[in-house]
């Protein structure tokens, strides 16, 4: 039976990255998808802006996971190498403390050998490290499962340094310390961010977002922009379509929610229809911490001693990732002493970033340029010489800016924390006990960063499929 205008096989609540990967899937397989996104552009954390002659990516800033992770597979898949150029930086993350610089490179000899230079005790452990994790799938059982990445290192390493700085880039990635971080995630995070990392699309991570609008235009997607959702009809039982901001309802079989999981269940499905045990579940869970960025414009190009373009440049002034994790959480600005810089290709534009909790909107607006002066002192101080003299413009986003333009709970960066009471709970992978609506995205606990949410994408479609096709 052919469709009215106002009727869909699948709505997609939300164009991330996550939002958009399902859609081009459920596309391709004939279905017709609309995709309804509250911002001006598609992609949530995956955008880029633009200030004068300076352009910015707004959040993610590069990717990993194109060789040893499903990422690759995927965009084989949808072909988005026709539409993209994607290069590599070599190396994709540097870590720089007060006494040592250790680089990730695309060849993991290379990693490991300058590892080994740097920490020549522990030459034997930084091997059977690197092995462990390169064949980390295999080696992922219940225990692992049930342990956090604090454990993963003590079984490797008894030097407190080397435990810190090998996790420090995961830290700074997932928001959490090993000592809470889930060993299964960090695993993940680290054979995903660090030893395939900095990937990046040509002009920017936005192009990464179009690139896939276009794939799913092409195959008959629909995408509004600036059109918020805020309702889930539901029968009680049975996903029924949305209903927009401006009342305008839309019906589909299928409903899937890129967005997060709070605003999901609480606010467009609505209490009524969640079981009382989930409901309390959802309430006490926790978010990840969320960022502080500041966007630099500089007057003169970084060149000469600084780094090449593309990598992370993590500097970490304090080894102690517990106490650098409470004062984030804190919001202790004064005592923050780690950060990490990336330098975009022009070598004029370059973003820092610092973890940071949520605060409401008035805390921000009071103290934002505050928080933004002092962390720039702090950053010349330590890292980089006369930046302040060198910068034409600087502006900041706090956890608030990124739940304005997300919708994110509590600013959230990659979902809900990856503490291992939290890793795959009942209703938060992609099914939800409502017919018909499914979740996609970094709050499924399932992974997150670029290449979780793709592979989450591509998983809800397949079930999605599966199911359509019956
Ligand atoms: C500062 C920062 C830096 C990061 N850096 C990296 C990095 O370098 N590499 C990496 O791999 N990962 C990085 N991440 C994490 C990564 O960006 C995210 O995990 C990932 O992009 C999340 O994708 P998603 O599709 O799940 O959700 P999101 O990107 O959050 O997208 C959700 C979408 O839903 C929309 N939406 C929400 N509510 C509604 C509604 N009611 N109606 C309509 N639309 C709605 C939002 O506007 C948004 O577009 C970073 C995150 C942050 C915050």
């Amino acid at each position: 039976m052919k469709k009215s205008a106002n009727e869909y096989d699948a709505i997609i609540i939300g164009a991330g990255i996550g939002g958009l990967v399902c859609g081009c899937y459920l596309a391709k397989a004939g279905m017709k998808v609309l995709i309804a996104e509250q911002h001006n552009k598609p992609g949530g954390y995956c955008t880029s802006f633009k200030r004068g002659e300076f352009t910015f990516d707004a959040a993610a800033h590069s990717f990993g996971g194109m060789r040893f992770g499903p990422l690759g597979k995927i965009f084989n898949e949808l072909k988005i190498k026709e539409k993209i150029n994607i290069y590599h930086c070599d190396p994709s993350d540097i870590i720089i403390t007060p006494d040592l610089q250790v680089s990730f490179y695309s060849d993991i000899n290379n990693t490991i050998k300058n590892f080994q230079e740097a920490f020549p005790n522990e030459n034997y452990n930084i091997e059977r490290f690197f092995n462990f994790l390169i064949n980390s799938e295999k080696n992922i059982s219940i225990s692992i499962r049930k342990s956090n990445f604090s454990q993963i290192l003590d079984s490797f390493f008894s030097s407190s340094k080397i435990k810190s700085v090998l996790s420090f880039p995961i830290f700074g990635n997932s928001g959490l310390p090993p000592s809470k971080l889930s060993a299964f995630l960090g695993l993940k995070l680290f054979k995903e961010f660090l030893l395939d990392g900095g990937y990046y699309p040509e002009g920017g991570m936005q192009n990464l977002a179009n690139a896939l609008v276009e794939i799913f235009k092409e195959n008959g997607g629909e995408l509004l922009l600036s059109s918020k959702v805020n309702k889930i009809i539901c029968d009680g039982k049975n996903a029924l379509g949305i209903r927009l901001l401006n009342n305008e309802q839309v019906s589909s079989k299928y409903v899937i929610s890129n967005c997060d999981m709070r605003q999901t269940y609480l606010k467009l499905l609505g209490k009524e229809f969640i079981d009382k045990t989930f409901l309390n579940t959802i309430k006490k869970m926790s978010p990840s911490l969320s960022v502080f960025i500041i966007y630099v414009g500089l007057k003169e190009p970084f060149y000469g001693n600084y780094f090449e373009p593309g990598s992370n440049i993590w500097y970490l002034f304090d080894y102690n990732l517990d106490k650098n994790y409470f004062n984030s959480k804190k919001g202790f600005f004064n005592d923050i002493n780690n950060l990490m810089m990336h330098i975009f290709p022009d070598r004029k534009s370059v973003t820092f970033f610092i973890n940071a909790s949520f605060k409401n909107k008035m805390y921000w607006t009071e103290n934002k340029k505050v928080i933004m002066n002092l962390l720039l002192d702090k950053i010349e101080k330590l890292s980089i010489e006369n930046i302040s003299d060198n910068i034409k413009f600087k502006e900041a986003a706090t956890p608030y800016t990124l739940f304005k333009y997300t919708s994110n709970y509590k600013g959230a960066s990659f979902g809900w924390a990856g503490i291992t009471s939290q890793l795959v709970l009942p209703g938060f992978i992609k099914n939800t006990f409502i017919d018909g609506l499914f979740m996609t995205g970094h709050w499924t606990t399932h992974g997150f960063g670029i290449p979780g949410v793709t592979y989450i994408g591509y998983e809800t479609a397949q079930k999605i499929i599966k199911n359509f096709k019956r």
